[in-house]
């Protein structure tokens, strides 16, 4: 395990557990695989415009 500290997006605190020990909220990976909200944007667009591609021919 590379990532052991969990967050919670409630308390906006830190914990080594998947609920958070203060509000009992489902804790978050604080450090998600990287990717950028652009590129998953720019995913979906090209998959949008293959579609209308395919539907075009
Ligand atoms: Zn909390």
């Amino acid at each position: 395990m590379r990532n052991l500290m969990w967050k919670c997006e409630v308390c906006q605190r830190y914990t080594l557990h998947r609920t958070c020990p203060t509000c009992g909220s489902l804790t978050r990976n604080p450090h998600p695989p990287k990717f950028s909200p652009e590129d998953r944007f720019g995913k979906y667009r090209r998959m949008w415009k293959r579609d209308m591609l395919w539907k075009e021919v």
